[in-house]
């Protein structure tokens, strides 16, 4: 278990002051100047040796990205974009940041705009997440009077400004590009890649766009050290994390843990153990809606991190669990997950508009036990036919969870559609 003294964010439970005094006591802002002054290149070499990977879902190299950025200006200004349009179901780690320790985050922005070479952060937060804008907005109003950021940046001699910007409640707008185009005020559309943001991004400007946890926890990095970091978890999915549980679980959490903890420790430990027991599993959703569905038995030596979970066919996503008791009815749940993708496709694509409507009304009538156990294979294949052939991930994410569930639940899947033929799907629901 992550000892306390390793937890970058001390006050996720607003047990202490969230103020900038109280960040200052709990040594978030301290030395900042000193760590700018060692120059871009040492801080990005730092969150190269460190092996942050992107904390958003996909564990992209942050280092490695934030080098895409031109190392010379060609006459346009540089971006960074702060990813806070946390949307995916059962993800809520980043609100816990913006909400408790939003210093982390403003600290994490300049120096990381600073490395890149950006003019200003655009921090895009979530239309429903009301309160932790407002606490957002505090702290950086009170970065401004400090003289943290704004010009001549903790005595740096770099001008930088943060903005907030309030989303409108389209989970696409968590698609990065949708995400810009959202903030130059445009209908949130994802863009086809390339160019990828650092080409070309916020109004067609260098942009890096980061998630809020890996922008919050880059400044302890830097003055505790990328080694220090690279020390928890396992080559390729260092560092620690914060881990989300909800669902079924006696006391559903935010925990920051190290990476590459087995899932049963997770939900053991801090989770207060699965409700009526762990031989009472059933399945766990391992990191956000879009990853693949795990059964209770590939979750007893389950790693959670990138590694681990694609081992299993699943993904890391936001290590943002959903776990699942056996009366859980596995397949409405992912009929669920269906029907919010099928709601948030924004519809200019072909595959993606069609395919999550076409993937809803099946798992509409499996629900039911009302198909026919051929369309089980259709729609393995309908899947296939949408993943990968999208402009953006939604398409994808609307297809894994379906992958998972006719991967590991098939027999229950025809069970119900039998059950249904022979007039016994009454006496099965009240089994
Ligand atoms: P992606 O793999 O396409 O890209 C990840 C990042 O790496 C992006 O910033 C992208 O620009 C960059 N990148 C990738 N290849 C690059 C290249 N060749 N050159 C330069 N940059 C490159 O994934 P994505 O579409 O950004 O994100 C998908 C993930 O988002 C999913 O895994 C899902 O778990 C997650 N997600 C999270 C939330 C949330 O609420 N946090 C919501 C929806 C989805
Ligand atoms: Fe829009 Fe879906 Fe295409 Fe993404 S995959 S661009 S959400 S239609």
């Amino acid at each position: 278990m992550l000892k306390d003294q390793d937890r970058i964010f001390t006050n996720i439970y607003g047990m202490h002051d969230r103020s900038l005094k109280g960040a200052q006591m709990r040594g978030h802002w301290d030395g900042t100047g000193e760590i700018l002054a060692k120059g871009k290149d040492w801080i990005i070499d730092q969150v190269k040796a460190s092996g942050l990977r992107g904390r958003g879902g996909a564990g992209f190299p942050t280092g490695l990205k934030w080098s895409f950025m031109p190392k010379e200006s060609d006459g346009r200004p540089a971006f960074l974009a702060i990813n806070a349009d946390e949307s995916e179901p059962a993800t809520c780690k980043d609100r816990e940041i913006m909400r408790h320790d939003p210093h982390t985050l403003i600290e994490g922005a300049l120096i990381a705009g600073f490395a890149m070479g950006a003019a200003a952060a655009y921090i895009y937060i979530r239309g429903e997440y009301v309160r932790e804008k407002e606490a957002l907005q505090r702290a950086i109003d009170e970065c401004y009077d400090a003289g943290l950021i704004g010009k001549n940046a903790c005595g740096s001699g770099f001008d930088y400004d943060v903005y907030l910007s309030h989303g409108a409640g389209a989970y696409i707008c968590g698609e990065e590009t949708a995400l810009l185009e959202s903030l130059e005020g445009k209908k949130g559309m994802p863009r086809m890649k390339p160019p990828f943001p650092a080409g070309a991004g916020l109004y067609g400007c260098p942009t890096t766009v980061n998630n809020v946890e890996s922008i919050a926890v880059v400044p302890t990095i830097l003055r505790r050290g990328a080694d220090w970091y690279a020390s928890f978890g396992r080559p390729n999915n260092t560092g620690v994390k914060l881990f989300a549980m909800s669902g079924h679980v006696n006391t559903p959490c935010v925990i920051e843990e190290s990476m590459s903890i087995s899932m049963k420790e997770l939900i053991e430990k801090h989770g207060g153990g699965v409700r009526g027991g762990w031989k009472n599993l059933k399945a766990v959703i391992p990191g956000g809606a879009s990853c693949p569905v795990l059964p209770a038995h590939l979750c007893e030596d389950a790693i959670m991190d990138y590694d681990g979970m694609r081992e299993l066919k699943s993904s890391f996503g936001t290590a943002c669990m959903i776990v699942m008791d056996q009366q859980t009815d596995i397949i409405k749940a992912i009929w669920r997950l269906a029907k919010f993708f099928k709601h948030e496709s924004c519809g200019q694509c072909t595959p993606c508009r069609e395919g999550t409507g076409w993937m809803m009304r099946v798992m509409d009538r499996l629900v039911r036990g009302e198909a026919e156990i051929e369309e089980i294979d259709m729609l393995f294949d309908v899947t296939k036919q949408v993943e990968g052939h999208t402009i953006c991930a939604l398409g994808d994410a609307a297809a894994w969870p379906i992958q998972g569930l006719i991967r590991h639940y098939r027999e229950e899947i025809e069970d119900r559609i039998k059950a249904r033929k022979t007039g016994r799907m009454g006496a099965m629901a009240a089994e």
